[in-house]
């Protein structure tokens, strides 16, 4: 039996440090914007902070050992990530910020020597950024419809074409740009190669910075509308097999769901807890807000629903602990990729509503919290898409059956049974024969 809730004692340690420090320093720090973000922001505000973690041996935990992190595997980063996903600016102070974690692992995984000791160092140690360059204005990010090319001339590859929602393109030292290769190969999914394009090479341009949510934000957006024309990198800019961008995103894509999972249940726990603090503290007529039953449904139901998503996520984490395989686990990381944003939108719409106007305002967090929640059904591909992977799993395990009623048709079921049992049957029958007429049951 090896089923296990409980936390293990030294690792419950590391946890209560991360409780604290989110509290004491991450929290207060990240109310003040954008002042922070700036190089001389991080410098003075960010940087030291990440030096605190670097000292208590937190940095960058979802990497194994042998790339720097603590190898401690998906379930404990779980319990980690719960804490760090209260807050938009802790993965960055503990050295797992997407996009920069997923770009790591790939070049980890298929980058050559030299584009390891070039971009894989300065990225796992926090000194360089980078971003995924994949998404087109015209096909989403379905491979099969991109539209940028990567022309071989010489021993340079040329690459034209646009990009959509390239996160972090501004401040980015390096772009991993998703580009068609290979457009007559008979396997479509093997059309499409990756290259790794320092932002500042000639030709790349950042059209405009888009922000999600609504109004006339502040500044240009996080999110980069991205033109490449004539953009020269040499051969060896290539990230793998020519032809391989397909699988080689895949694993990018798998670990980057669950660790979006993970802080979700924090972000989700952090709604629940303002809408408890609201419930208990707002006076009504009748009494305290906590004290009205509709508003006990909106919490247990609250409760509950992220109960049930905290525990997807952690056995999946478990699961990928396990098979050490992501693509084993698809169901699983599709299945919590479609329930993250339904529970973060419910919970952080019930939060609001309590609050009243002062929820619905700019005075509180939970629009943004709304407008992420309708973000994770979005980005890393639209909730349809992992339905459509979850069902296909599940259905996987079925066979049809040709018969003109199904094979648990209650008639047949009790036909089959009285078959199997008939020298039973026949034996009570006799029984109740022998004690003196007393009718035998129907079923019998
Ligand atoms: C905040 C944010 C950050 C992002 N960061 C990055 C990034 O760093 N790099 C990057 O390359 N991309 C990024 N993206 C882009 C993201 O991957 C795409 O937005 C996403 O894959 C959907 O593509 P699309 O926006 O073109 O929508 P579309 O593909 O046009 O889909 C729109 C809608 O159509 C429906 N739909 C689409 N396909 C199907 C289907 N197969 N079955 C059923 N219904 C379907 C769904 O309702 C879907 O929501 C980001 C997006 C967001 C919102």
């Amino acid at each position: 039996m090896a089923w296990d809730f409980e936390t293990d004692p030294e690792f419950q340690k590391k946890l209560d440090w991360i409780e604290d420090f989110m509290r004491e320093e991450v929290e207060p720090l990240s109310e003040l914007g954008r002042a922070i973000m700036g190089q001389h922001g991080r410098e003075m505000f960010i940087k030291p902070l990440q030096e605190k973690v670097k000292e208590q041996g937190l940095w960058a935990c979802h990497l194994g050992p042998e790339l720097g992190g603590q190898g401690y595997g998906q379930l404990k980063l779980a319990l980690m990530n719960e804490k760090l996903g209260r807050n938009r600016l802790a993965p960055s102070i503990f050295g797992c910020q997407a996009p920069d974690t997923g770009n790591a692992e790939i070049i980890a995984h298929y980058g050559t020597e030299e584009q390891k000791e070039k971009w894989l160092k300065p990225l796992l140690n926090g000194d360089i950024r980078s971003a995924f360059s994949m998404s087109e204005p015209t096909g989403g990010s379905d491979p099969l419809t991109f539209k940028t090319r990567a022309v071989l001339e010489g021993d340079e590859w040329v690459i034209n074409g646009e990009k959509w929602f390239t996160s972090g393109a501004y401040g980015s030292t390096i772009l991993i740009v998703y580009a068609v290769t290979d457009p007559d190969a008979p396997d479509p999914y093997k059309r499409t190669s990756i290259f790794i394009v320092p932002t500042n090479t000639p030709g790349v341009e950042i059209v405009r910075g888009v922000h999600t949510g609504s109004g006339q934000a502040e500044g240009p957006g996080g999110h980069g509308y991205m033109r490449y024309t004539n953009v020269r990198v040499p051969y060896s800019a290539l990230l793998g097999e020519r032809g391989g961008a397909f699988v080689i995103a895949q694993t990018r894509l798998g670990g980057g769901r669950v660790h979006h999972a993970m802080r979700t249940v924090g972000a989700c726990q952090r709604a629940l807890d303002l809408m408890c603090k609201r419930a208990v503290s707002r006076t009504t007529r009748d009494g305290k807000l906590a004290d009205l039953q509709m508003v006990q449904a909106d919490i247990a139901d609250s409760w509950i629903q992220l109960e049930m998503f905290r525990l997807l996520v952690l056995r999946t984490a478990w699961l990928i602990d396990k098979h050490k395989d992501y693509n084993l686990v698809r169901k699983d990381i599709a299945a919590i990729k479609v329930a993250m944003p339904k529970v973060y939108h419910d919970i952080a719409t019930k939060a609001a509503h309590l609050h009243g106007a002062l929820g619905v305002s700019n005075e509180m967090p939970f629009m943004g919290m709304v407008t992420s929640a309708m973000v994770m059904g979005i980005a890393d591909g639209p909730t349809e898409v992992h339905k459509v992977t979850v069902a296909k799993q599940v259905l996987k395990d079925y066979r049809p059956n040709n018969d003109l009623f199904p094979s648990y048709h209650i008639p047949r079921l009790r036909e089959e049974a009285r078959e199997r049992f008939k020298d039973k049957l026949d034996e009570l029958k006799s029984a109740y024969q022998t004690r003196g007429g007393e009718r035998a049951p129907e079923t019998a």
